[in-house]
């Protein structure tokens, strides 16, 4: 059936699974769907290797490179991370949380990878899996039609106008959101909408011996930073700020970036010697949501349903995990089973546990009483294992959390009341700061 689809019909592409966008979402399910049989056409409007932002993995994404077989080649252009530095200028110290102390402790190191190589590398391997990719594409519009295929309107660098006749559409357009702009219903998260800024760095001070490839994560007034060494020697290094401070930009995106790093002394330290390189980028307005991520004849996956803040660096892993998912709703939707009201349920609950689960970390990640319980020695009630293993990318039910982390959010709240009046301060700048909208920057707005 799927070659039959393939030929071409009145200039018109005919598929199985059309899928928007070729990022770590669009390639995975492109690979998956591809291996089962199924005829698919993957639309991409850039072309691979290209500058992408969200570089630190998680450990637990580990095993679906493997199941994918690219977890080698993704070895090769890794560094690998071991754990997360937590820095706070407020407590004048640094410690390192290790991964290996997760309770599941099978998986103890991820990779700090260069988007460029890491999303070519999904990309070729849902070429080799026999996926259609087309580079330079970019989907304008879908015509869905009820009990029939459904037809994806498409534009190619030089004008050209694509027609692809598909029996299911996959939105994996990131946080282009593309199905979102045609149908509306994507919130913004109201207590969450911050900008980042950021650029590739040479020069930049590195953590000694074995932690060389940890990610660090460092707190200031005005939001955090992430610190992110490449393989190669190179940095990526980037704020997360409310919208009141992007919001006093009065100057050039690269001059505001270093103006940023003075004002958080560790970040500075680090870049004494650092140069930029290339551009600096921002990305604005970024937390957000959809109520539904499927209907009919279609699901989104990834970034294309809900965008979370990085700071836990859970974005790819949540890709991963929804394209892999989503695979198999598509697989049950192409052939009729009866298995697809389950699996459609299985995948909606667990992409919605994942984003659940790391949105509470994010809404406390900057109060006081986070910090400080963060910031702790010692572990009671299996608390701090459970908190790794969240951050290992372990989110979504396997391990025992939900009792210590429970307790974790009680002794937050505990230490919250017991240090009341600075963590209702910092609550209620945070808040102030979060309706505006960051006007200032544009995602990737370069140069200015
Ligand atoms: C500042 C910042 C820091 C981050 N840090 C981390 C981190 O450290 N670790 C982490 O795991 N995640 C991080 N993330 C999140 C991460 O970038 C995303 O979660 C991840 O890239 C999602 O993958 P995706 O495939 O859903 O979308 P994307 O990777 O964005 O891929 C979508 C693709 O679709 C293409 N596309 C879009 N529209 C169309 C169209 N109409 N037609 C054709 N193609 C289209 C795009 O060109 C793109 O290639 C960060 C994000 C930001 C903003």
């Amino acid at each position: 059936m799927a070659d039959m689809l393939s030929e071409a019909t009145d200039n018109r592409t005919i598929c199985d699974v059309l899928v928007v966008g070729g990022g770590p979402a669009g390639s995975v399910i492109s690979s998956l769907l591809a291996e089962k049989g199924w005829t698919v056409h993957v639309l991409e409007k850039d072309r691979h290797p290209r500058f992408h932002i969200g570089e630190s993995l998680l450990p637990h994404s580990l095993p679906i490179l493997k199941q994918l077989g690219v977890l080698a080649d993704v070895e090769k252009i890794g560094l690998t991370k071991y754990g997360a530095q937590v820095v706070s200028p407020y407590h004048n110290r640094a410690r390192t949380l290790y991964f290996s102390k997760a309770l599941d402790g099978s998986q103890p190191f991820a990779y700090e990878v260069k988007r460029a190589e890491f999303d070519k590398i999904l990309f070729d391997n849902a070429v080799g899996k026999g996926a259609h990719m087309h580079e330079g594409v970019r989907a304008k519009r879908v015509e869905f039609r009820r009990n029939s295929t459904h037809l994806v309107h498409a534009e190619d660098k030089t004008g050209q106008v694509l027609t692809y006749e598909t029996r299911f559409v996959v939105d994996a357009s990131g946080r282009d959101t593309f199905l979102s702009g045609q149908f509306g219903g994507k919130h913004r998260n109201p207590h969450h909408n911050s900008a980042a800024i950021f650029g590739h760095f040479e020069g930049v001070k590195r953590l000694p011996g074995r932690d060389e490839g940890n990610i660090s994560i460092v707190w200031f007034d005005h939001g955090w930073w992430w610190i992110i060494p490449f393989k190669d020697g190179t940095t990526s290094v980037g704020a997360v700020c409310w919208p009141s401070y992007i919001g006093t930009r009065k100057v050039p995106l690269e001059q505001f970036l270093w103006e940023t790093i003075s004002l958080c002394p560790p970040v500075a330290d680090r870049m004494t010697n650092a140069k930029l390189l290339g551009h600096a980028y921002a990305a604005a307005n970024y937390s957000y949501r959809r109520t539904t991520m499927s209907g009919d004849g279609y699901i989104m996956v990834g970034d294309a349903f809900a965008f979370i803040d990085p700071v836990f660096s859970s974005g790819v892993h949540l890709a991963l995990n929804s394209a892999t998912l989503g695979a198999e709703v598509v697989d049950a939707h192409l052939r009729a089973s009866p298995d697809f009201g389950p699996r459609l349920k299985e995948f909606e609950r667990t992409v919605r546990l994942g984003v659940k689960t790391y949105s509470w970390f994010i809404y406390h990640f900057t109060q006081p009483a986070f910090r400080s319980l963060f910031m702790s020695e010692g572990s009671m009630f299996k608390m701090e294992e459970a908190v790794l293993s969240i951050l290992a990318g372990d989110a979504f039910g396997k391990s025992p959390t939900r009792l210590p982390i429970f307790l974790f959010k009680i002794a937050y709240y505990l230490v919250y009341l017991f240090n009341f009046r600075e963590n209702w301060a910092a609550f209620q700048r945070r808040v102030r700061g979060v309706p505006e909208t960051v006007t200032t920057v544009n995602d990737y707005a370069v140069p200015h």
